[in-house]
Order: C-alpha cells, then structure tokens, then sequence
C-alpha cells in the first residue's frame, strides 16, 4: 500500500506542502510533527490549529536521549580522569547528566555542546531520525511504499536547487519535493486558497519559523526575539548553564570559535543579544558568528524552514 507522509514544522512551507497534500491525496495522507522543545508557544498553537482547520490528524512525535545521556554519564565516569579531566569537573559532569524530556536540552547534554552552521546535527537528530524511526520505518517494515514530502524550494539554496522532485531512496521510500520551484509567495497564496491563517510569527518580525532562536537566526531577528520573547532568551540562558555543567568545556548556544574557555565563557546568549543591539557590524561583537544574513538550516529534508 502506498502512504504520503507530510512533515509538519509550523513553518509557511510545510504548512502549504500539507495542503497541496489535501488536495491531492485527502484519503491517503498522514501529517506528522517532530517537536524538538524549542519552538515558541505560538508555533505550538498554530499546529493544534492547523489540525483543527484543516481535520487532519497531526501525529506529534519527540526525539529521545536518555539511553544516550545513561551512556554519556558511564563514559565521564569510566574515561575522562584518564583523559586528564579534573575530578571536580567529572563530578559536576555527571550530577548534570540527567535527561529532562526536552528534546533539544537532552541532545544538547548528550553532546556536550550545542549545534552550530558547521555541526548541524540539531535537524537531523531532532527531526530528521525521529520520524524515520517512529514513522517511516514501521511502515516500511510491513512492506508499504513510502512517500516522504519535503517542503524545500529551490530559491533557497543552490543545494536545494540541485535536488530532484521525486527521488527513489530505496526499500519503498520515495522522497517527494512537490513544492521545490515554488516561491515563498506561492505558499502563502496556498494558505490564502484554503482559508488557512499563516502562523502570527511571521508578523513579529520572525523571517523563518522553528526553533526559537534557531541556530541561524539572523541578527535582527534574535534582536526581535529578545525584545518581543524575552521568555526564549531565559530559556537559553537556563539551558547554557546546563549543558556548561555538563561538558568538558563550556558550551554556548552561538558557537564560539574554539574550545578556548575563556572565548566560551564570554559568548553567552546575553552578549549575542547586546550585540544583536548594535548597528550593523557593531564591532565589539564581530567575531560572533551570528550574522545580518544568517544561513538557512543546512538540511535537504526541509524539516526546519
Ligand atoms: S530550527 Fe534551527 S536550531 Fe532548530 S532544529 Fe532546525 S536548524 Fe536546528
């Protein structure tokens, strides 16, 4: 049997790939949402939303790390005094080692880090790998064809635009880029087609929806974030704190640029926001790697906008 799996972000792209998705396959389609823990709450609203305006079911799905962070937590204790490690920082290391049941937090743990444009495993772990396991794979298993949607556009990155609409992955998945020539114009015009409000971030300053802040937020938009959500900042600021006890370190959710402690100490979120503060190039800052025009999300499965 074949089945049409529409992966939901809350984003303006996945929004109008499940309404195409509507239109063409209403009997035979399943929306699925990987929550990562880090959307902001109206994002989550607007799925609850979508499900309700449109009728159908959106599965949510969340990635889990405990049995990683239990492993991570026996490597500290049986490795790291052979790697020199302070005992003072195993100790810390191994009473921060503890999974919380939010997604991103707890990958973050596990790592010992936060992601980065470099090191962009956040899509991959958090999205990517948990609907395959907890949806693909259990389809695939009984023997059905699988179309995977993936709302990317060309016009976002030569990367996207070298991909194929339709490509055979092999053992009955298809991944299915119905939206690839479509411009962001067109997606809203989808969602003006069927009635469907877009999600309100869009008009709170917000050029992409996901992860709030995201990875690669731009300048001005971590600006707008700080300003409108001071709440997301807190969150952070709590979550840097964590993942620093529980790393070698020090860990900063922008990346600094290198393992040197001292630079990673002094790149927390509150110095991204006060530069973020400053005219463009504000020189204090500018070896941070947040810039006016951030990258997009570096992943081809269109999983974060
Ligand atoms: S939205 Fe950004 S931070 Fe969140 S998972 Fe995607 S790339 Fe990572």
């Amino acid at each position: 049997m074949e089945h049409n799996i529409i992966s939901v972000s809350g984003g303006k792209d996945s929004t109008a790939l499940l309404l195409l998705a509507i239109e063409r396959h209403p009997d035979n389609m399943q929306a699925v949402f990987a929550d990562v823990g880090n959307e902001h709450d109206i994002t989550y609203e607007y799925v609850r939303y979508l499900e309700k305006a449109t009728g159908v079911k959106i599965r949510w799905i969340k990635a889990d790390f405990s049995q990683q962070i239990e492993r991570k937590k026996a490597y500290v204790i049986a490795k790291w005094s052979d790697k020199g490690v302070p005992q003072e920082t195993i100790t810390r290391a191994v009473s921060a080692l503890v999974p919380t049941g939010i997604p991103f937090l707890d990958l973050c743990l596990w790592k010992g880090r936060f992601p980065s444009a470099k090191a962009a495993f956040c899509s991959e772990e958090l999205k990517r790998n948990p609907i395959i396991e907890q949806v693909h794979l259990p389809l695939l298993e009984d023997g059905n064809t699988l179309y995977s949607w993936q709302g990317v556009r060309a016009d976002e990155s030569r990367r996207r635009a070298a991909l194929d609409e339709l490509e055979n992955v092999g053992g009955g998945l298809w991944n299915y880029r119905p939206i690839l020539k479509w411009t962001a114009s067109d997606c809203f015009a989808m969602h003006r087609k069927h009635g469907i409000k877009h999600n309100p971030l869009y008009e709170m300053g917000m050029g992409r929806v996901g992860c709030m802040p995201c990875i690669n937020c731009r300048k001005d938009e971590l600006l707008e974030i700080s300003k409108r959500f001071p709440e997301a900042i807190e969150r952070i600021r709590q979550w840097e704190t964590a993942v620093k006890q529980a790393s070698k370190w020090g860990a900063t959710f922008f990346p600094a640029p290198s393992v040197d402690s001292e630079w990673s100490a002094k790149q927390t979120i509150d110095v991204v926001v006060e530069w973020a503060k400053t005219s463009r190039g504000g020189k204090q800052y500018d070896f941070l790697r947040v810039q006016d025009n951030g990258p997009i999300c570096s992943s081809l499965y269109g999983l974060c906008e």
